[in-house]
């Protein structure tokens, strides 16, 4: 093993100095695309070209409001610790379908139809006729969502009614 050439490599690079205008011509390639993906967030209305950068973006979004209202099926975020309880106390305190019978509310009214429709329920059906001819869904209050009052002068009950006595009508 042995060989020892030596011999050295000649240097024949021949260098060619690149200007070619093809380098330049590359940077100009970043045509403007239509941006076809806008943000659906009041006030931010960002637009993007692609759908996978939409939703990194949104995810940002996210991120600012790292407060959660922890109601089930709600999960409305909120930047501010304060917004997001006050939020959950209108989860608690809103109850606009209240059952004539037996002075419970609820907060939907698939959920007061469905105490009327159950057994427990068969005497406050008989008492929300005599009081709503035609039925409680004819008296939906839509446009009422407001609280009628402050958490601090109405408590409700914990097992959800407001009690008779307080709420004579
Ligand atoms: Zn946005
Ligand atoms: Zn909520
Ligand atoms: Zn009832």
């Amino acid at each position: 093993m042995g060989g020892g050439d030596g011999g050295a490599v000649p240097m024949t690079v021949t260098r060619v100095n690149v200007t070619t205008p093809s380098t330049a011509d590359a940077s100009q390639k970043r045509r403007k695309q239509p941006a076809n993906f806008q943000c659906p967030v009041p006030g931010c209305g960002s637009t993007f070209t692609r759908h996978f950068n939409l939703k990194g973006h949104l995810r940002s979004h996210a991120e600012e409001k790292p407060y959660q209202c922890k109601w089930p099926g709600c999960g409305k975020g909120f930047a501010r610790q304060h917004d997001c309880k006050r939020h959950e106390q209108l989860h608690l305190n809103i109850r606009p379908y209240p059952c004539e019978g037996c002075k419970k509310n609820f907060a939907r009214m698939d959920a007061l139809n469905r105490h009327l429709r159950s057994e427990g329920g068969a005497e406050c059906r008989k008492l929300q006729e005599e009081l709503t001819p035609g039925g409680p869904t004819s008296q939906t209050p839509e446009g009422s969502s407001e609280p009628v009052a402050g958490p601090s002068s109405m408590k409700p009950d914990p097992d959800g009614g407001w009690g008779a006595g307080g709420l004579m009508l």
